[in-house]
């Protein structure tokens, strides 16, 4: 039960319901294709708006040198420990190890110094789908926080703050809309702070998602803007109209396959998955439902009217011919892949030209007659979308609390909430006081919409002047 053993219930449900299976190295899982097709639909929509903002894709190697991975010291300081590193080959050891990436700056930043030398050089977007690898040492969770995930990686470089600000913030927006409009999941776009930011960075944005039922927030999705760092380390200028050497401003943005785990949580319940019909591979599915002695063959038929109509209208849908399980089975399996739009049909419907659907959520019956069909089922699978959205915001709205002392900051994290507090901006203990079984308290995120910080108003933890409103909570 998701309420009961929040942990047990997702390790289950993403198993059971096709999603992965586990791999005999802890913390990668094989994505199955129930969890692929998620994958895909979250890339053709990414990549297509990408690519209209003129950014290109291509593909950089697996292998970084250790000479350019400790290039940049602040970077190589925050992933040094989570760097798989290939020592042998074969037999032999090699002369020097090699890393895999677990991000790609280092690796392509030394191209983009060849590549970039005048003013017409810039601006260089660039971008590639792959797998990183992260030694994470803390619990491995399917999607959430896995060692291999799959990501894309943006990364671009700019003769001016300013542009590489607007791209930021643009990349976010994309984010935003993966999250609320494809997966039906609430995120505050808000800044990291010092702390938490990227390492090597000049500034993080964020996405933060929240699970009501742990009561722990999540990142995600970054997007980067690197400053002058990297472009100081690995060289990367060219030469301005007044014929001066300048250096390139640089950001770096991703999303992972985090976003799915994120969708599972929020929206799975004691069935099973629940997925929003726009990132499901199968949106409705057509169950038939013959009688002993009624036209199996007729229903058959019906089924595979109904399934041609649907795709022809554009909706993803599928029939459930196998004759080795009954319908009743049929339509649990299906619950527990998380498909919300069910047509069931028989031999009443054959003979009355309809359809009978059947909605997972609800569980509201409808008889829709064959004219209608494809109308009515893209007004109910677009409801189905808006609906998800809304109980999901109104159960995260539910987690927020404002809180101004310790006091109150302590017992609101008892009580799993996302906690909106001022803050003085220095990240100091509070991760130390808050320490135990359930994990320390960290900063979320600031969010870009700021409530009003009245004059004199003092931060939760220390007691000094507040600069900004901050999200606060355990987190995956
Ligand atoms: P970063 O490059 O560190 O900003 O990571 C980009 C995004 O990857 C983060 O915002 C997370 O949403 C996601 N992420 C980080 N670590 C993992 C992991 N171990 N498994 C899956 N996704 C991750």
């Amino acid at each position: 039960m998701k309420d009961d053993n929040f942990g047990e219930w997702y390790s289950e449900v993403v198993v059971n319901g096709e999603m992965i299976e586990y791999h005999d190295i802890s913390g990668c899982y094989i994505l199955r294709p129930w969890a692929m097709s998620i994958w895909e639909v979250m890339q053709t929509f990414f990549d297509a708006e990408i690519k209209k903002m003129k950014i290109k894709n291509c593909y950089f190697s697996l292998f970084v040198s250790s000479g350019v991975l400790q290039k940049e010291k602040d970077h190589i300081e925050g992933f040094a420990p989570e760097v798989a590193w290939m020592t042998k080959a074969g037999d032999s050891d090699l002369e020097m190890p090699i890393a895999i990436r677990p991000t790609s700056e280092t690796v392509m930043y030394p191209y983009f110094s060849e590549r970039i030398r005048e003013l017409g050089d810039l601006p260089l977007r660039l971008n590639q789908w792959c797998n990183v690898v992260r030694w994470e040492f803390s619990n491995p969770t399917p999607f959430i926080r896995s060692r291999e995930f799959l990501w894309q990686e943006g990364h671009t470089a700019f003769a001016t703050k300013e542009e590489a600000d607007t791209e930021v913030l643009d990349i976010l927006e994309l984010y935003r809309r993966i999250y609320e409009e494809f997966l039906a999941v609430p995120v505050i776009k808000g800044k990291k702070s010092e702390h938490e930011k990227f390492a090597g960075g000049l500034y993080t944005t964020t996405v933060e998602a929240f699970v009501s039922n742990t009561g722990r927030g999540v990142q995600g999705a970054t997007s980067h803007c690197l400053g002058q760092n990297f472009a100081e380390m690995f060289q990367i200028n060219f030469e301005t109209e007044e014929g001066e050497e300048s250096m390139v401003w640089q950001n770096s943005w991703a999303y992972t396959t985090r976003t799915i785990g994120v969708m599972i949580m929020v929206h799975g319940d004691d069935k099973g998955l629940v997925m929003p019909p726009k990132v499901a591979s199968v949106q409705v599915i057509v169950i038939p439902v013959p009688y002993k002695d009624a036209n199996s063959q007729g229903i058959f038929d019906a089924c595979a009217a109904t399934v041609k109509s649907l795709e022809e209208a554009g909706i993803r849908a599928e029939a459930d011919y196998r004759d080795n399980y009954s319908p009743g089975w049929k339509y649990s399996q299906w619950e527990l892949k998380g498909v919300l739009l069910r047509i069931e049909i028989g031999p009443k419907d054959l003979a009355n030209n309809q359809v009978r659907a059947v909605q997972r959520d609800n569980s509201a019956k409808i008889d829709i007659p064959m004219a209608d069909l494809t109308e009515r089922v893209k007004e109910m699978l677009n409801n189905i979308q808006q609906n998800m959205f809304d109980v999901a915001k109104e159960k995260r709205d539910a987690c927020i609390q404002v809180v101004h002392t310790w006091e109150q900051f302590v017992e609101a994290l008892a009580q799993k909430k996302m906690i909106l507090a001022p803050w003085c901006d220095e990240e100091k203990d509070v991760k130390a006081r808050t320490k135990g079984d359930m994990g320390a308290a960290k900063s979320l995120c600031s969010p870009f919409q700021q409530p009003e910080l009245p004059e004199g108003t003092k931060c939760f933890a220390s007691g000094k002047p507040a600069k900004k409103w901050t999200y606060w909570g355990r987190r995956y």
